[in-house]
């Protein structure tokens, strides 16, 4: 059983009638690009960038960022790679950096924590730009939910351009910049981000945390967490459709797109890139290869219609049969 799916290694992720779905790996560590290589990652779909820096004392320079994602980009050789700025806060922290806050999934984290750091995401910012002339990158914003927080982190990246143009340092000029869908508030504005971003990745993690209000890391309430809710099924969706009539890029990177029993799901819906833990890659590609999308959409949409929990998981297992 496992040495069959280890030989779709270098099988392209096609869907039976011909579809081609980008299978991306996520990433916490420079180091993890070997292991998503050898599982047949053709990108890398969210590298999260904070892990680098937690359990320190101090942040680390822009020399240092530098050659993190530097290694990432040239490991990839020429293959997308989107690096997201820190998620620092709630579960994620600095060392000492931030007393607890009163409710951390709600409070200071993400984009919120960058933006009230200039100097911090400025210095991120620099190294990831410079980076970029080694490769394909492309910059991912976490957490953004408000008009203003996209208008001041597009001036804070601007003003990271301007500074190494100043210092005739390459990057690359035309680096797409895009946001985590993660709030429902983003979801339900999306044409709002999609006006001033190049793409989307849907974070079903914190999204469905913050659609459900279940606390993602509460075990008391994890039997609640549930991605088959009719709410984010309706929610997902909405996202997609949104972003297809925008032409605007959409890929999924939350443990739902990991998971193969939602593979077909998420392709019916109209998903085209997902990204996930590299040793998900190879499950989830045979459900890909098995896949064909215009039987898959029609129960999707079956799927979509209904809401009681059993006749959605009913359908889900016809879809998986
Ligand atoms: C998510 O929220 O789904 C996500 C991918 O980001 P993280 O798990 O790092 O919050
Ligand atoms: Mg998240």
């Amino acid at each position: 059983e496992k040495r069959k799916l280890w030989r779709l290694r270098s099988v392209a992720a096609i869907t039976r009638d011909g579809t081609s779905i980008d299978l991306f790996a996520n990433i916490e560590l420079p180091q993890e690009v070997k292991q998503a290589k050898e599982y047949g990652a053709t990108g890398i779909g969210l590298f999260r960038s904070e892990f680098l820096f937690l359990n320190r004392e101090n942040l680390p320079d822009e020399e240092e960022q530098f050659e993190a994602y530097s290694t990432v980009i040239k490991g990839m050789n020429g293959a997308p790679v989107v690096i997201r700025t820190f998620d620092l806060g709630a579960d994620k922290n600095l060392k000492g950096a931030y007393r607890i806050a009163p409710n951390p999934a709600l409070g200071l984290r993400a984009i919120r924590m960058s933006l009230a750091e200039p100097g911090m995401f400025l210095t991120q910012l620099r190294a990831i730009l410079r980076a970029s002339s080694q490769g394909q990158v492309q910059i991912l914003i976490p957490m953004l939910s408000h008009s203003r927080e996209i208008d001041q982190t597009l001036q804070i990246i601007e003003s990271a351009k301007q500074s190494l143009r100043d210092e005739k340092q390459p990057f690359d000029e035309t680096i797409k910049i895009g946001c985590m869908v993660e709030i429902p508030a983003t979801a339900l504005s999306l044409e709002l981000f999609m006006r001033k971003l190049s793409f989307l990745s849907i974070g079903t993690n914190d999204l469905i945390q913050y659609t459900l209000a279940i606390d993602r890391a509460d075990e008391t309430v994890a039997h609640l967490f549930d991605p088959l809710h009719p709410a984010i099924l309706r929610l997902l969706s909405r996202i997609i459709q949104s972003a297809k009539k925008a032409n605007t890029p959409v890929s999924i990177c939350g443990e739902m797109a990991g998971d193969p029993k939602y593979t077909r799901l998420l392709l019916g819906m109209g998903l085209q890139q997902l990204s996930m833990y590299p040793t998900q890659l190879l499950a989830v590609k045979r459900e890909v290869l098995d896949c064909h999308l215009p039987d898959v959409t029609h129960l999707t949409q079956k799927i979509l219609r209904a809401d009681e929990p059993e006749k959605i998981h009913d359908l889900l297992q016809k879809l998986n049969n």
